[in-house]
């Protein structure tokens, strides 16, 4: 049976197995992916930031404030420098029984000056060019891979994804760490997008991947590289996700911030 097949499978039985995502006593596990890694330094700073080891710095951190706050399993894709293909990042979710996937990258661009924040869920028609633009460049890894996963096959299989709790969970999810991260950073709100991730197809659970600044602006390199505004933007990110969770910081009601910032 082909990989492929495998994928739709795999989406259409989540689809009947779980009608409802909700909490009850909080998400079970939670898998949480530093984008890159090994060969794949993902984007380069002017001042010579990789991407690859600002998210996972960002990523450890977060997996350390959950799993102070939360009684969920925190897992991590990477915990060091090493090459993980796209596909395997989404399947180890699943293997592992993810209720939440959270992909952390950051954001590159020919304008320097471009910056702040934008949060994506899967969809193979991308929000905007810029969308496509970010998709296009966090895919081109697996361009050269022997069976990844083409754009048809991404559009085959939304066809179902578009229908199951998940895709809609994974919309809210978006918002909800999208909307702590600025509120945290104060940064420019790029919104929350759609675009064809291959490192989001096939997750069986509500999934996201955001892009929490941009390394080839020099100040947010800057900003990025510094282990006060790694924590800054972890805390946010994890605040995120508890408060999608249902388990939010006293005192922070993310509803309300979500009906104030919306910019989409
Ligand atoms: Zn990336």
């Amino acid at each position: 049976m082909s990989k492929f097949l495998l994928i739709v499978m795999t989406v259409l039985f989540a689809a009947l197995a779980s009608p409802s995502l909700a909490f009850a006593g909080g998400p079970g596990v939670i898998v949480i992916d530093p984008g890159h890694g090994g060969e794949d330094t993902g984007a380069i700073g002017p001042n010579g930031a990789e991407e690859k080891n600002v998210v996972l710095s960002l990523a450890l951190m977060v997996a350390e404030i959950l799993n102070e706050r939360l009684s969920s399993t925190v897992l991590l894709t990477r915990t060091g420098d090493v090459f993980i293909p796209l596909e395997e990042r989404t399947a180890f979710a699943n293997r592992n029984g993810a209720d939440l996937f959270v992909s952390i990258h950051v954001n590159a661009a020919l304008n320097r000056e471009a910056s702040g924040v934008e949060t994506f869920f899967l969809s193979f028609d991308a929000t905007d060019d810029d969308a496509r633009r970010v998709a296009a460049f966090e895919n081109r890894i697996v361009k050269t891979a022997e069976d990844r996963v083409d754009g048809d096959d991404i559009q085959v299989i939304l066809l179902d994804l578009a229908s199951t709790e998940a895709h809609h969970e994974s919309s809210r999810l978006a918002e909800d760490v999208h909307l702590s991260v600025l509120e945290h950073s104060g940064r420019e709100n790029r919104g929350v997008k759609q675009a064809p991730f291959t490192v989001l197809v096939g997750a069986t659970m509500p999934a996201v991947l955001v892009e929490a600044g941009f390394i080839s602006n020099p100040e947010e390199e800057r900003l990025l590289s510094s282990r006060k505004e790694q924590a800054r933007i972890a805390e946010a990110i994890a605040d995120g996700i508890m408060g999608f969770a249902g388990a939010k910081t006293p005192g922070k009601d993310v509803t309300s911030i979500g009906k104030r910032t919306r910019k989409n």
